[in-house]
């Protein structure tokens, strides 16, 4: 049987000259191109260094030290976006919230809420797995000093954007931070349709993108600076998580 050429990519034609092909986009094949992706010099550099010159605490493991794919249910109603990969989390596991105080706080909250079925999210191999939950980023590289450039966000946007169309069940989007809240606003037009929503990101944020269509939700980022100093705490984000459930109708399926 004639295969596809592997550099095929999403929406090319699959050989020269030939008819108009489209190959049909999944999560998996963006998962595969993410991992692959070395298109922003500055983190390609900076996710490199951090791999190979490590924390003293981890020195002894491998860093993933690439692009970091989402992870979930590919069915699910809630999708949550994260601003971008931690040095010593994400960029070391290589999955999203995975092995730092962020993704302690937020699968902890996440489990609670019948999310994950399990409390802890530490490493790839852990057994952790959500249902009704994907969970991605808005840059997929970890970024100096947590920032990301203008130019960064967009050019790792349309991950995010074939993210959202192949997960057609998506009802609420919960952007974690400002950062992802604005990315998201200018992801969600091109996917839904519609205008760029003009709410300002706050903790309980909330626009609905329009009849039958998700709403787009807000919540503080669950990183150590805003829940060691009280800014986010467990109870805002549980109610937060009831709100955004009860706005679909039920507890996870
Ligand atoms: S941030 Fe996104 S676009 Fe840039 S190299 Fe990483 S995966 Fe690719």
């Amino acid at each position: 049987m004639t295969t596809a050429p592997s550099s095929a990519r999403w929406g090319e034609r699959l050989w020269p000259g030939s008819a108009p092909r489209v190959v049909p986009d999944s999560l998996a094949r963006i998962r595969e191109e993410v991992v692959a992706c070395a298109r922003c010099p500055r983190l390609v550099e900076y996710r490199s260094r951090v791999a190979r010159e490590r924390k003293r605490s981890y020195a002894s493991e491998e860093y993933w030290g690439r692009a970091v794919p989402g992870f979930g249910d590919p069915s699910a109603r809630l999708v949550a976006v994260g601003l971008a990969p931690a040095a010593h989390g994400s960029n070391r596991t290589g999955r999203v919230f995975t092995g730092d105080r962020s993704a302690a706080f937020l699968v902890r909250a996440f489990h609670d809420a019948g999310y994950a079925n399990q409390a802890t999210s530490d490493h790839r191999g852990d057994g952790l797995r959500y249902r009704d939950l994907y969970l991605t980023a808005a840059v997929r590289c970890v970024p100096p000093g947590n920032h990301p450039t203008p130019a960064e966000r967009a050019r790792c946007a349309p991950f995010l954007e074939r993210e959202l169309r192949c997960l057609t069940e998506t009802r609420a989007i919960l952007a974690l931070g400002g950062f992802a809240w604005d990315a998201l606003r200018d992801v969600v037009p091109r996917v839904y349709g519609g205008t760029r929503p003009d709410v300002p990101f706050a903790h309980g944020a909330c626009a609905p993108l329009g009849a039958g269509k998700p709403i787009l939700w807000g919540s503080y980022h669950p990183s150590p600076q805003n829940t060691n100093t009280g800014k986010l705490t467990e109870p805002m984000l549980a109610q937060l998580l009831v709100r955004i459930r009860e706005s679909y109708g039920g507890r996870p399926r």
